[in-house]
């Protein structure tokens, strides 16, 4: 007999991962495509090479770095495995029965359910705004997630600009939803995107300076995506020092390593280097949404370094036609398929297929 397990955890989401397939193009995990800067790699050897001793828990050098570039307190930084764990951690710290509800829209980032469960939480979501006579479409739908608010409500995530759709909600609508919210209520912006956002400066959502003056804000960066740090994990949260000091107490200890926090400190450091690549795969991804709307797609807005074909049904047949074309993307059930913006050859190879006389009379 097996020991046992808690049942719920047998409903839970399974979380996949993003395809791999050797020689294949791989559009699937809105990862960066160029290898660490040279400090970073130097940084990450001579870290490697103390790795007999335990890392700095706290992760001090790199929060009064990223304190520093923020203008913050380093009481108002903590650090994650990854942005991924701190979110499964602010459940943690405001969720503490099955009552306790927490909101987010739908579609949207997949590691929200999965850790709303963990945490022995009930999620509630709130459907992205339609295509159906709905401009702008596929977005977060802020109006109805301030009226899903209920007094169970602990925590809401707002991931912007979204994942998978790409599509960003700018400064005015998103104070005008924190104005919304009660003041006990965590709201979580995920902005795991930010650099590759390119709103007016006017509509330009920083959820920093958003979050300065209020308590309930939290935001979440991290070094995966612009900063090309996937596979170290390291991301950070910002907000009031009565949330940092709470996430402290739930992180896993030392589980953010030494060789991560080496390689974001000198990436942090490095950033207009790194943050000059950002403009090239911005130029891509105009480039991809021209041409796939040319062809007839359906594609959203990006602020980010993917884009969206709302396929609905057809998603799952386009992943594997791509596939078999040598381009992993990643399909979303019957929702649609993010397409990550790879070098300018791997978006050629991908535009190549989905602009295909069969593709198109197939899928637009
Ligand atoms: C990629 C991603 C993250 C986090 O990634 P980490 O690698 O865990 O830092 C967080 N939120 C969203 C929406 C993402 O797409």
């Amino acid at each position: 007999m097996s020991a046992h397990i808690r049942p719920d955890l047998a409903s839970i989401p399974a979380y996949t991962p993003g395809r791999s397939n050797p020689g294949a193009v791989k559009l699937a995990s809105n990862e960066t495509t160029l290898p660490p800067l040279p400090a970073a790699a130097k940084a990450i050897v001579a870290a490697a090479e103390l790795s007999h001793r335990y890392p700095d828990n706290q992760s001090s050098e790199l929060r009064a770095a990223l304190a520093e570039f923020l203008g913050v307190d380093v009481a108002n930084v903590a650090i994650g495995c990854g942005s991924v764990a701190l979110c499964q951690e602010l459940v943690q710290i405001t969720c503490s029965s099955p009552q306790d509800e927490v909101l987010f829209a739908w579609r949207s980032f997949e590691a929200y359910p999965i850790v709303t469960q963990v945490g022995n939480a009930t999620a509630v979501q709130v459907p992205l705004t339609g295509a159906h006579g709905h401009d702008p479409a596929y977005i977060h739908d802020l109006d109805a997630m301030a009226a899903a608010v209920t007094e169970r409500t602990r925590l809401i995530f707002v991931c912007n600009p979204n994942n998978p759709t790409g599509t960003a909600v700018g400064r005015a609508e998103l104070e005008r939803f924190l104005d919304a919210v009660p003041a006990g209520v965590l709201v979580v912006l995920d902005e795991a995107y930010y650099e590759y956002m390119r709103l007016t400066p006017q509509s330009h959502p920083d959820g920093v300076e958003i979050g300065r003056h209020r308590p309930n804000v939290v935001v979440l960066r991290t070094f995966s995506k612009a900063y090309g740090l996937a596979g170290l994990r390291v991301g950070y949260a910002v907000g009031a020092p009565e949330v940092i000091t709470a996430l402290l107490k739930v992180h896993i200890p030392f589980s953010v390593n030494r060789v991560a926090q080496a390689a974001a400190i000198a990436s942090l450091e490095a950033r207009h280097e790194l943050l000059e690549r950002t403009d090239g795969v911005i130029a891509e991804r105009e480039r991809m949404r021209t041409a796939l709307l040319a062809a007839g797609y359906q594609v959203p807005p990006s602020e980010t370094n993917f884009v969206w074909l709302p396929l609905g049904a057809r998603s799952p047949e386009f992943g594997e036609a791509a596939a078999a074309a040598g381009v992993l993307v990643r399909p979303y059930a019957t929702d649609g398929v993010r397409v990550t913006i790879g070098d300018p050859h791997e978006n050629e190879l991908f535009i190549g297929f989905a602009t295909e006389a069969g593709v198109v009379a197939r899928f637009t």
